[in-house]
């Protein structure tokens, strides 16, 4: 079977490689030459929104899935036209718009920070003084890894964060003092048959995603699934999906969700017993799902702007390495590392070799 893919990136890149052991061959869509996927899938060289392209997209595989959120909904309802998609293009359309997110969270009684709809200074005067700052303004679209967002720790900062988004409609969140950051992936198929990993716990610097840690038996498991279980039902989901939580002491409230693999669950590719990327192909082909146990104590880390030498990085134990064949740029995710091992102490140690070794690379 083939499984055509709307961009060619690092998570296409993931998918691929995961597919090939089930059998399956990749087509991808990518305008770059140099992306991460090409070399593991047939290149169908272009935009994203080339409905000449889309169409032999549609002709040369079986079903179409995506590796980033940001694909315009018009183009998923041009593919789904054509071919089969998945995860849906509702699924794309709330999460490209953090309001409408934001709103549908709360419609299904899934608790978020406080909000308002941002269209002008004024929208944001008044707002700041009902939502209380410190606040965060944020795009309510394209925005990710941090961009499009603007701290709001006084009233002097209104007026040069509101003129920062250029009239883009936007949204003032309440600043969440979380206690930690944590994520869930799932897993879904069309028969409704659903498998939950153990929590991540995620750090960031400048809004990117630094570490992930694997939580194993984490109190707040239960709670975060059944908001996840939410989500997934109420979109009919088909699909990996994460679902981005801040912990406030024991609370949580949703920030986002992406409705594709995640960069907060690449440990799963030795940490669990099937990774996200086997688990969403097993997904959108309807077959059965594999096993999420943890296969010990893993977490990972990014490597951002540059890498560390490979014999670095594989001299730390329990070290595993993936490069995503891209060019190094500031604030670029060029690779990671997953570290799996069955001793704790081990673990933590050879994660913080792994971070400090990172670190010393990061750009
Ligand atoms: P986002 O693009 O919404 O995932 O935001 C990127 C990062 O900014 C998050 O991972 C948090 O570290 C931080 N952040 C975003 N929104 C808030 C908020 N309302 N309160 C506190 N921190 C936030």
């Amino acid at each position: 079977m083939k499984v055509g893919i709307l961009g060619g990136g690092q998570l296409a890149r993931m998918i691929a490689l995961a597919g090939y052991p089930l059998g399956l061959d990749f087509v991808i869509i990518d305008p770059s030459n140099v992306a991460g996927a090409i070399g593991l899938a047939n290149h169908l060289h272009g935009a994203y929104d080339d409905k000449v392209l889309l169409q032999e997209l549609a002709h040369q595989t079986d079903i179409v899935t995506y590796e980033f959120e940001n694909v315009p909904a018009s183009i998923a309802q041009f593919l789904a036209h054509h071919t089969q998609i998945a995860p849906c293009d509702q699924a794309l359309a709330i999460a490209q718009d953090r309001l409408i997110e934001k709103k549908f969270f709360n419609d299904l009684n899934i608790p978020t920070t406080n909000f308002a709809a941002v269209n002008s200074l004024n929208d944001l005067e008044q707002a700041s003084k009902t939502i209380g700052l410190p606040a965060i303004l944020k795009s309510c679209r394209m925005g990710y890894d941090g961009k499009g967002q603007v701290p709001l720790q006084g009233p002097e900062d209104l007026a040069s964060a509101w003129n920062s988004m250029r009239n883009a409609p936007s949204i003032i969140e309440g600043f969440v003092p979380h206690t930690r950051e944590i994520s869930i992936i799932a897993a879904r198929r069309p028969t409704g048959e659903t498998v939950y990993y153990p929590l991540s716990e995620n750090s960031h610097s400048q809004g990117i995603l630094r570490v992930s840690r694997c939580c194993i038996d984490d109190p707040k498991q239960q709670e975060a699934e059944q908001y996840l279980s939410r989500i997934l039902e109420e979109l009919d989901y088909v699909g990996v999906i994460a679902l981005e939580l801040f912990d406030v002491q024991g609370q949580l409230l949703a920030n986002e969700f992406a409705p594709r693999v995640h960069n907060s669950g690449h440990w799963t590719i030795e940490g669990s017993e099937t990774s996200q990327f086997e688990n969403h192909l097993r997904a959108i082909l309807d077959w059965p799902l594999g096993s999420t146990q943890s296969t010990g104590y893993s977490g990972m880390v990014n490597f951002i702007g540059g890498l560390p030498p490979s014999e670095h990085v594989l001299a730390i134990k329990n070290t595993h390495q993936h490069l995503y064949a891209k060019q190094p740029r500031p604030g670029r995710k060029v690779g990671h590392a997953t570290v799996r091992a069955n001793d704790h102490a081990l673990f933590e140690s050879s994660l913080e070799q792994l971070i400090q070794l990172a670190e010393q690379h990061r750009s």
